[in-house]
């Protein structure tokens, strides 16, 4: 591993690490690694949802999925664009159902600014006013109107591509303290809906847990999807992913876009520097590109001392993201070999951990870091984030 000759300035590398950022504090808890489950075919879901099949009571608070997982991929985060993107973008098909994401009532139905068609809905989430914005339908697919009551999981509208959007998918919105019109806070709806039931279940049944990957799905290698990362990045993408065997070039992809330092229509953000000082495409905090960053020749190797390189580069920018990812995957996997480390899931989601919050919060803790707030709001849904977006970017088999 190439990396390995790169360890010599490690001293201070796990404080620097930790100081590893993401512009983007988000979550999901689809699993990459299994399917998702679905009950029934999609014709019967279609029928059972304008009056969702009488099952068990719908809890006061219970949140359901507006797509059905399986049935969407996220084609863009909360937050994306310079931080103007308000809701996240689940791509489904023209005519996929959508569902209430709560209990409450319908205050608007029909043409809005940029949206197309939307509908907002006021809800109550125990006690705490909650609104949710459902966007780019066609009027043709709005199936409730203003004022009407709905429950969670009742099919509201389809997929369109109305308004400003680029190919059929849900812009689905989460406001706080406060309804869409009411003065409420937009958050980022992935980490909202984690323990969202599935529409199908009527709203009354909790999704089935997360499934443990025992594996690494996907491995390492260059598995990158042709075209799905600006032409730029993708051959770097591509040998990055072919250093070592735990990471693949799907997952370097997937973790770019997490970082935000560029955008799935091309538009290569590589001067991307965060408030926090983070920069470029793999959004490299100085004092660790300082470790990790160098020049590369034209086969990814690196041609100069460590901290020469360019980090807005694409290039350089990746393959040190690729070298250090495999270093901290190379570590932990010893660890846990060593028994210093436990974990029986997917290996990739302490590889993730490792580079949002350092290595050394994995072996302090012996496992997903643990014992300070910001690795529950922001590390695991960094990682969850990524390996959700992972088989996006994976080669069709
Ligand atoms: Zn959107």
């Amino acid at each position: 591993m190439k990396a390995s000759a790169l360890v010599l300035a490690a001293a201070a590398f796990w404080a620097v690490t930790a100081t590893i950022v993401v512009i983007f504090l988000l979550g999901d808890d689809t699993p990459d690694c299994t399917p998702a489950p679905t009950t029934g075919s999609g014709s019967s879901v279609l029928v059972a949802d304008a009056q969702p099949a009488p099952g068990p009571a719908v809890p006061f608070g219970t949140k359901v999925w507006p797509v059905e997982p399986g049935k969407y991929v996220i084609s863009d985060v909360f937050g994306a664009r310079g931080g103007t993107h308000m809701g996240v973008d689940l791509a489904a098909p023209e005519g996929t159902p959508i569902y209430a994401a709560m209990d409450g009532v319908v205050r608007e139905s029909g043409p809005a600014s940029g949206f197309g068609d939307w509908i907002v809905i006021d809800s109550n989430d125990n006690g705490a006013p909650v609104g949710t914005v459902y966007g780019h339908m066609y009027e043709s697919g709005l199936l409730v109107h203003a004022g009407d009551p709905v429950k969670a999981g009742q099919q509201i509208a389809t997929v369109g591509t109305n308004g400003q959007s680029t190919g059929p998918h849900l812009h689905f919105e989460v406001y706080v303290d406060g309804g869409r019109l009411t003065g409420g806070r937009a958050i980022d709806p992935v980490p909202w809906l984690n323990g969202a039931s599935t529409p199908s279940s009527g709203g009354g049944a909790p999704a089935a847990p997360a499934p443990v990957c025992a594996s690494t799905p996907g491995g390492g290698g260059d598995n990158l999807q042709p075209g799905k990362v600006p032409p730029d990045f993708e051959p770097w993408y591509r040998k990055a992913g072919a250093l070592c065997p735990q990471i693949s070039s799907s997952l370097l992809a997937a973790q770019g876009r997490q970082e935000g330092g560029w955008s799935p229509d091309g538009g290569a953000n590589v001067t991307a520097l965060s408030s926090t000082g983070a920069q470029g495409p793999a959004q490299f905090m100085p004092g660790t590109w300082s470790s990790w960053g160098t020049p590369v020749d034209d086969q990814g190797n690196p041609s100069g001392p460590p901290g020469t390189g360019d980090v807005h580069k694409p290039s350089d920018a990746i393959m040190a993201q690729g070298r250090f990812m495999c270093h901290i995957a190379s570590a932990i996997d010893g660890w846990i070999a060593e028994g210093k480390v436990t974990w029986s899931g997917d290996r990739r989601v302490l590889y993730l951990a490792g580079y949002n919050a350092g290595e050394g919060a994995v072996l302090a803790s012996g496992g997903f870091p643990t014992g300070h707030s910001d690795y529950e709001v922001q590390t695991r849904p960094y990682a969850d984030n990524i390996l959700a977006m992972e088989p996006e970017y994976r080669a069709l088999a």
